[in-house]
């Protein structure tokens, strides 16, 4: 067999297409093979698909391929032309990779499934490609897999901000909890960076949307009310985003009081911050009897640490009417508390109450989005090579987003 003949079979090159020569570069490491085709009068319009004559060719150009048999495998041809009667002169679709790729579209696949478990640099190095290669092909299987997505429905919304280097800079997630992957990445946390969102669903997917779980976040809040019709019914704060406040709260009240208590030579509240947050059932017995012992101990870090645990116990309720009324109950024994810390926070979730509330009816929190958060601090940490936003915005899509990614 030839070796033109080969290389025919192992790229899958198809008529009208045939290998007109192959050249190896040993010292290189590379094989060009070269393609032409045989005369054809029908070449289909990239547009339309009808058939057309030919106009005429574009000047060479090329594709890297898979490696064979160790060789860098490059192809080599020129693109014809069509001309189609109503869309004039257009170059025809290429069997072995899209329009504006350097790759074919089995390099570009590769490239792809080898990403989706090492990081960009990784790759690029294991492939010969620099990082703008790879970051290419990934960025275009992310535009890929957004022109392929469907509009289904999504009942269930879960809006997350995700602090990025150290807090200093932020993105806005947008996930669909039901299927748990990201629909939207937006820098920043503002209402804009929402805003943004709304305009990439069809009318039926946002009549779709029941619930949206949210932190209490005014920008988010304000998206939301100007988007959503019946949003008041809709929002449901997340209970783990209020359990952060009220824990932020009682440890207010424990340095505070662990200042006044060492002054008058008391230890008992040193080092203990980690213990108010965790709940007891998942402490070491004896952990736990010391813990228990602090908690009745009268100490304001307790009453403070009581009130939190009442607090959380009104997301067990049930039914909307006694779970009202224990959040009666609760805020006038916060308000009545002295507790400064206590004060402000259980003011604050009085004022949001009626979107806390909802929770009852739709049983909503962003623990949902827990795998893709499990997905983004792999992203985030993987990458120490991004050079800008934009990469970072792709790659969450990339692993995030449930797309389709292959060409
Ligand atoms: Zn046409």
């Amino acid at each position: 067999m030839q070796d033109r003949e080969l290389y025919r079979r192992i790229l899958g090159i198809e008529a009208p297409w045939f290998v007109d020569r192959v050249e190896l570069k040993l010292d290189g490491g590379e094989v060009h093979v070269y393609l032409d085709h045989h005369e054809m009068q029908n070449w289909q319009c990239a547009e339309c698909g009808a058939g057309c004559k030919l106009y005429d060719h574009q000047p060479e150009r090329q594709w890297r391929h898979l490696d064979t048999c160790q060789y860098q495998t490059i192809l080599h041809a020129r693109p014809p032309r069509s001309e189609c009667s109503e869309h004039g002169v257009r170059v025809v679709k290429l069997a072995w990779a899209e329009p504006s790729s350097r790759f074919t579209a089995l390099f570009e696949a590769l490239a792809i499934e080898w990403l989706k478990q090492a990081s960009q640099s990784a790759v690029a190095k294991q492939m010969g490609l620099s990082w703008d290669e790879i970051h290419h092909i990934m960025e275009r299987a992310v535009k890929r897999g957004l022109r392929r997505r469907q509009a289904e429905p999504i009942p269930a919304l879960g809006v997350d901000e995700k602090a990025f280097r150290r807090g200093h800079r932020y993105f806005t997630l947008v996930n669909d909890l039901a299927q748990r992957r990201v629909l939207y990445v937006a820098e920043n946390r503002t209402q804009e960076s929402l805003d943004g969102f709304w305009s990439t669903l069809s009318q039926e997917q946002l009549q779709s949307i029941e619930a949206v779980a949210l932190d209490m976040w005014d920008p988010y809040i304000n998206s939301v009310r100007a988007h959503l019709k019946e949003a008041g019914k809709k929002i449901v704060f997340d209970k783990f985003h209020i359990a952060k406040h009220l824990g932020e709260a009682v440890d207010k009240v424990r340095r505070r009081e662990n200042k006044t208590l060492r002054a008058a030579g008391d230890d008992r509240l040193v080092g203990t911050r980690y213990d108010w947050l965790r709940h007891p059932a998942g402490m070491e017995p004896e952990d736990r009897r010391q813990f228990s012992e602090l908690r009745n101990s009268g100490l304001k870090t307790a009453r403070a640490w009581a009130l939190k645990e009442a607090m959380m116990a009104f997301f067990s309720y049930t039914y909307e009417r006694p779970a009202r009324k224990h959040f009666r109950w609760w805020f006038n024994w916060a308000v009545r508390s002295r507790l400064g810390p206590m004060k402000e926070t259980a003011r604050m979730l009085h004022r949001r109450f009626e979107n806390i509330v909802t929770y009852l009816k739709h049983r909503l929190t962003n623990a949902a989005s827990e795998s893709i958060n499990a997905k983004v601090q792999w992203v985030k940490y993987t990458a120490r090579g991004f050079r800008n936003k934009q990469n970072f915005v792709d790659a969450i899509y990339f692993h995030c987003g449930g797309l389709d990614l292959t060409p």
